[in-house]
């Protein structure tokens, strides 16, 4: 049968592969995008998720489109990297505040759903940087260690009603995001995973899938990571 799904940020990158493997299992899929069109063939709708009156006028018009939403995947996010001295405060509040506040915003809206139907997944998208650390981006990290947190919490909270909530987290993915590191820092990187190369974004999308799956019943608060082996240990 098929679902109703989700992805922020699902206008490019890694949320644009999530949205496509979703659609091509036979799902209802949704995306929001910020600026620009919505990717060709899927439901887009507008929405900033720093907005907390977009957020809600987003799931409105999902709700409308396809049914309350039974699968979220929280994907958009932002980096803003600098070293902690040169970090101003907006560096680092404005990476909170779409990376884990955002998605504060977004999981809080739909589980209201989830609850009454008593079933949903919920898939959050944070990062092997989150778990490891970074040089200039404590930013970024913070909020994507924040997600843990956030996701085990509400595993806790939600699992009698049978809503699941995980976390994904990539190592490097091939997209936008990672466009800009010059080839020496990309060469750096590559030397450090295990399997000597980027991810690709449906190698990421696959693992999102399977947690929203019936395979993936029995799992939630897990913090799956697609990394290449990056964060061994983390
Ligand atoms: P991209 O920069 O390619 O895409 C980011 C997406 O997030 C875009 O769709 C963007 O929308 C959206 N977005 C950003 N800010 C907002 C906002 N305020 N409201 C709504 N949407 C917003 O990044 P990736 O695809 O690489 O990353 C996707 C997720 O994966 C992010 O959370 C990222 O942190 C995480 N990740 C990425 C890794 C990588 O190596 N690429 C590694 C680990 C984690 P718009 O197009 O309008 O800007």
């Amino acid at each position: 049968m098929s679902r109703s799904v989700l992805v922020t940020g699902g206008n490019r990158g890694i949320g644009l592969a999530i949205a496509r493997a979703f659609a091509e299992g036979g799902d209802n899929v949704a995306v929001t995008y910020r600026s620009g069109e919505p990717p060709e063939g899927l439901f887009g709708v507008k929405c900033d998720i720093t907005d907390p009156e977009q957020v809600e006028r987003a799931y409105k018009e999902v709700e409308e489109k396809q049914g309350a939403v039974e699968v979220l995947v929280a994907n958009a996010g932002i980096t803003r990297d600098q070293l902690l001295l040169r970090m101003s405060e907006e560096d680092f509040t404005s990476v909170v505040d779409t990376n884990l506040t955002g998605t504060y915003r977004v999981v809080k809206r739909a589980s209201r759903a989830m609850l009454r139907a008593r079933k949903g997944r919920i898939v959050l998208i944070s990062s092997v940087v989150g778990l490891m650390g970074q040089a200039g981006q404590a930013n970024y990290a913070a909020s994507k260690a924040g997600l843990v947190g956030f996701a085990r919490s509400l595993s806790r909270e939600l699992g009698s009603r049978n809503i699941t909530c995980n976390v994904v987290a990539p190592g490097f993915v091939d997209t936008d995001m990672t466009r800009v590191l010059t080839d020496e820092q990309r060469a750096d990187i590559v030397k450090q995973v295990p399997l000597g190369r980027y991810a690709r974004p449906e190698e990421v999308a696959s693992s999102v899938r399977f947690l929203a799956s019936d395979e993936a019943a029995y799992i939630t608060g897990a913090v799956i990571p697609v990394d290449g082996g990056l964060g061994m240990g983390h």
